[in-house]
């Protein structure tokens, strides 16, 4: 992905504007769904500011620097991604060090941050003195995907640059012209991921599809009786989510499908995260009131913020049925 195809202007332009009037700060925070391009607009940031040759705002491209950073071997460049669930304590350790280690190039040191959200909570206190005081002049550029699951404490340390949600119609269209997916299959992976490769993995992955039927296994059933949604916790449910990450991934489709009742209830034509379960939508857009219906997305939005927290699954979950009744 190139610059223009990342499509961003908005954030290029605040980047661009920062480093133009000498405003660049210790950190960032680089917001945006998954495929939207933080990782191009990160390596565009640090170019721009390592370029030997800027033009107007642009970094030159085919400078020693720029090559680099673009090659990922550029020394005064650092990079960490989280290993396994969390960026560990000792991997923040190891970059500070780095970072503070003699024999870099002069000038300005960079590092990047994936999955900034994944930052085991040591580790972002290892990171929390050093986002204040960096030795030197430093920038960090945090990346992520889910802002609200990062510790407000690294947040308020940071200068938050949003990338936009890429347009969603086009996307679909072409996940269903080059990948061949069902409509109903695009609709659901468009709202997980803009990266088109990890959209169609997804869509040929059984687990996902997996989860897709118990997010709306769980809903049926919730929406017969809230014991029966606890019973099928207990039984078929525990076999299947085995993980934050599968957690995560199932409240997020319970989540859309409460979306989608909103969505057919309001009548408007936002795009649909199950198209092929119409039917059923419907039918609960008109059983249910629109308190209802905030209710059940606030208990998700709640019990998805949790995942991230260790709290135990099963019990999380109780809490969510419980939570989703009230009103
Ligand atoms: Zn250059």
């Amino acid at each position: 992905m190139n610059l223009k195809e990342m499509n961003q202007p908005i954030a290029v332009a605040q980047l661009k504007k920062m480093y133009l009037n000498d405003r660049v700060s210790h950190a960032y925070v680089l917001d945006g769904p998954r495929g939207s391009g933080k990782k191009e607009l990160a390596l565009f940031f640090a170019q721009l500011l390592k370029c030997e040759d800027v033009v107007e705002g642009e970094p030159c491209g085919v400078c020693s620097s720029c090559r680099r950073i673009e090659e990922g071997n550029h020394p005064n460049v650092s990079y960490v991604v989280p290993d396994g669930q969390y960026i560990k304590k000792e991997q923040i350790e190891q970059l500070m060090h780095q970072m503070t280690r003699k024999g870099y190039e002069a000038g300005r040191k960079i590092y990047m941050i994936e999955e900034a959200h994944r930052l085991h909570p040591s580790a972002a206190n290892a990171l929390l003195k050093f986002l204040e005081e960096p030795e030197g002049s430093v920038t960090a550029l945090l990346l992520t995907d889910s802002y609200h699951s990062m510790l407000a404490t690294i947040q308020s340390r940071c200068q938050r640059v949003m990338l936009a949600r890429p347009d969603r119609r086009s996307y679909m269209e072409r996940l269903m012209t080059t990948y061949e997916l069902t409509e109903s299959l695009a609709s659901t992976v468009s709202q997980l991921t803009f990266d088109e490769e990890e959209a169609v993995e997804l869509s040929q992955d059984a687990s996902f599809l997996l989860k897709r039927h118990l997010a709306w296994q769980f809903v049926t059933k919730f929406e017969q009786a809230a014991e029966e949604a606890v019973l099928f916790l207990q039984q078929e449910w525990a076999n299947e989510v085995k993980s934050k990450e599968d957690l995560a991934t199932v409240l997020s489709l319970i989540l859309y499908i409460y979306r989608d009742m909103v969505t057919v209830k309001v009548g408007n034509d936002t795009i649909l995260t199950y198209p092929d379960e119409k039917k059923s939508l419907e039918k609960y857009a008109f059983r249910l009131t629109y308190e209802q219906l905030s209710v059940r997305l606030d208990a998700i939005l709640e019990a998805r913020r949790k995942v991230e927290s260790n709290m135990n699954r099963t019990l999380l979950m109780e809490q969510l049925v419980f939570n989703m009744q009230e009103g």
